[in-house]
């Protein structure tokens, strides 16, 4: 394990919403976080088959280029009645033919198949979002950090906060979807407090405590 302190970290990620979750969990922590949009770097393909893999050429891409220890984060909607669908898979889920994203048409398509198999009730609707934090570092050397959050698909979508597929995600435990909850609230994880509630919150948590010395 490789000290943090005192170094520039790149935050590989192109995603705003991400970004926006990562400097608000960076920033207790004083690090100077730059993000692989200011150093112009591209996005590299995700062509893995597993968070981890995604998350490492995420991580490694912008290590490489930068010869800077990088993160990244590869996360994902994972819905049991879809059998683990949109998974890795759950970026692509939203992209149109003209290249870009619509979340709205990628939280219908998601219905769609619910009702198609028949999983109404909020029993047949569960599933989880899944992060995976991988840091890099210019060499090679990596190390990973996963985060989960319970909970069950709702319909309609409820909320307009967060990003992606947060307003029709209900966490294990509340009654407000990640689309209707503060940032604060959906992270749930401040440093020095025990439980995160939202998936890359729980994966930061693991990787706050092993690089960067929080309780
Ligand atoms: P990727 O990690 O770049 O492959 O993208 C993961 C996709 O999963 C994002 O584009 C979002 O659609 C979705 N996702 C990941 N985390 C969240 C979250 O916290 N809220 C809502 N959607 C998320």
């Amino acid at each position: 394990m490789r000290d943090l302190k005192g170094r520039t970290l790149v935050v590989a990620s192109h995603n705003a919403g991400k970004l926006r979750e990562f400097a608000d969990l960076l920033g207790p922590f004083g690090i100077d976080a730059k993000s692989a949009k200011e150093f112009g770097l591209p996005e590299p393909d995700e062509t893995g088959t597993t968070f981890e893999e995604n998350a490492y050429i995420k991580a490694f891409a912008a290590a490489s280029a930068t010869g800077l220890p990088a993160m990244s984060d590869d996360s994902g909607l994972v819905v049991d009645a879809l059998d683990g669908q949109p998974g890795v898979y759950t970026a692509n889920w939203a992209e149109k033919a003209d290249g870009t994203r619509d979340f709205m048409m990628a939280m219908e398509k998601t219905e769609k198949l619910l009702q198609e198999r028949g999983a109404t009730d909020p029993e047949a609707r569960t599933g989880r979002f899944v992060a995976v934090i991988c840091l890099a570092w210019p060499d090679g050397e990596a190390e990973y950090f996963r985060g989960e959050a319970e909970g069950h698909l709702v319909w309609p979508p409820r909320g307009t906060s967060g990003f992606g597929y947060d307003p029709v995600f209900l966490p294990v435990g509340h009654t407000r979807s990640f689309g209707e909850m503060a940032a604060e609230e959906k992270h749930g994880w401040k440093p020095g407090q025990p439980d995160a509630l939202s998936h890359r919150a729980r994966a930061f948590q693991k990787f706050a405590r092993a690089c960067l010395g929080s309780a």
